[in-house]
């Protein structure tokens, strides 16, 4: 016998919803899908109304589902916003090209203008182009601290007052446990809040209304819904790191499907110790983006790049930096240092 919704009790139920276990219908799941996401809207009063929001748009599920809810529940509940579809071009060729594909016809689908800023237009460097020069373990390093800023940049340039980006809960909570591995008690505190305010010029505020969506539900969400996105991984995505705590987290979740929210919960709830040392935010003195350093990632990595020398910016050379900028000559040994790749 066909097990029936346990939400309406008339239609067949299609699945079992991974988050509460309850056998849903098509409807009632969407239904309990998108009043999730505007009860997490509400409560973390994400929005204001009559506010310009950038949807971060890569053309993959998560924020392929973002743009899908946003803009149904901007008109469900009357919330007022005006939305844009905003993507990076990281100029990774049989990856990137084709996602932004994707983004192009949502666009269309969806009917929100759309920016897109590209890493070589910004920086003089696409992602192919890097990873020619720096190979294939560090490579992510770059791009994401390219991506960050490259956001801003472009989210500027649309003056909208705020992004929100598809990070789903599987996300933060992977984020929280790379956190704890590493001990990075500065980016743990971050990492889980669901929205961040502008931490100085050329920062926009950031948010996340899918942080408490599992990325199971979102993956059954857009299959239900038949959205148009794209699913193949990055070419570059050797992220090994990231990918020994997502295996660990699907783990987890086999056996304890909560426990997702229960890594996100510790995340949320580890207090710092009072008078711990944390790093002080200041702007680059060469661009002017928000950084606790001279310079920012973003410039110590670029310089790396143009001098060749791509380790630059990965690991701590302050003092190798400092010689380069003072334009004192490094000796053969340093150079060696700073140029080795592994691919
Ligand atoms: Fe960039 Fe790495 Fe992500 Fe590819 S996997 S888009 S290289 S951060
Ligand atoms: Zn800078």
């Amino acid at each position: 016998m066909p097990v029936l919704c346990s939400s309406c009790a008339e239609k067949r139920a299609v699945m079992k919803r991974p988050k509460t276990g309850h056998s849903l219908c098509k409807e009632c799941f969407f239904w309990a899908f998108e009043e999730e996401v505007h009860q997490t809207i509400l409560a973390a009063k994400l929005f204001k109304h009559g506010e310009r929001v950038g949807i971060a748009a890569s053309g993959g599920k998560d924020s392929t589902v973002l743009a899908h809810v946003m803009k149904l529940l901007n008109e469900r509940y009357n919330y007022g916003l005006e939305l844009m579809l905003l993507s990076v071009d990281e100029g990774i060729t049989g990856y990137r090209d084709d996602s932004l594909e994707t983004v192009k016809r949502n666009q269309e689908q969806y009917e929100l203008p759309l920016k897109i800023v590209s890493y070589e237009e910004l920086y003089g460097w696409t992602m192919d182009a890097i990873v020619k020069q720096v190979g294939l373990k560090n490579n992510c390093t770059f791009c994401g601290v390219f991506r960050r800023q490259a956001l801003d940049r472009g989210a500027i340039m649309l003056k909208v007052d705020k992004i929100c980006t598809g990070h789903n809960a599987d996300d933060v909570a992977e984020t929280v446990l790379m956190n704890i591995l590493r001990g990075d008690i500065a980016r743990l505190r971050r990492c889980t809040a669901i929205s961040t305010d502008s931490e100085g010029d050329g920062v926009v505020p950031r948010c996340k209304p899918l942080k408490y969506a599992y990325e199971k539900e979102i993956v059954l969400y857009a299959y239900f819904k038949r959205l148009d996105y794209f699913s193949t991984e990055c070419i570059y995505s050797p992220n090994a790191y990231r990918g020994y705590a997502r295996t660990f987290l699907k783990d987890l979740e086999s056996v304890r499907p909560s426990s997702i929210m229960d890594v996100m919960h510790s995340g949320e709830n580890l207090s710092v110790r009072e008078g711990l040392k944390m790093p002080v935010q200041g702007t680059c003195d060469r661009c002017g983006y928000i950084s606790s350093q001279p310079l920012c990632k973003s410039c110590v990595l670029l310089e790396g790049l143009n001098r060749g020398l791509p380790k630059l910016g990965i690991g701590k050379h302050h003092r190798l930096l400092d010689k380069i900028l003072s334009e004192q000559p490094l000796t053969e040994k340093e150079e060696r240092k700073l140029k080795a790749v592994d691919f």
